[in-house]
């Protein structure tokens, strides 16, 4: 996916904040991915703030490779969404269940 044009913001990012750094691995350097928990083309909610993760495709980590592959679970991952949020793990984790398309 290539980086947003500064100025030109992409209309998907609305309601999500995206960090500067990969938040499972913390890494900065490297080119950063929007995940979302529950995918989009699935039963996922899109674009929420408690569905989407940022996280770095590419070397040295590609954690958004590996939660594609499911070696980082979404539990992981929602732990992740509760810290940035300020919220518990069981309140994610039942929003997310709740915005999902039945
Ligand atoms: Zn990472």
């Amino acid at each position: 996916m290539p980086l947003p044009k500064p100025g030109k913001k992409k209309k998907k990012d609305k309601n999500v904040k995206k960090t500067r750094y990969c938040e499972w691995c913390g890494s900065p350097k490297a080119l950063l991915e929007t995940h979302c928990i529950y995918a989009k083309g699935g039963s996922g909610p899109g674009y929420t703030p408690e569905n989407t993760v940022t996280l770095c495709a590419g070397p040295p980590n590609d954690c958004h490779d590996k939660a594609q592959k499911y070696e980082i679970s979404r539990e992981e991952l929602m732990e992740v969404v509760a810290d940035r949020l300020g919220r518990t793990f069981e309140d994610i984790k039942k929003t997310l269940e709740g915005q999902r398309r039945k």
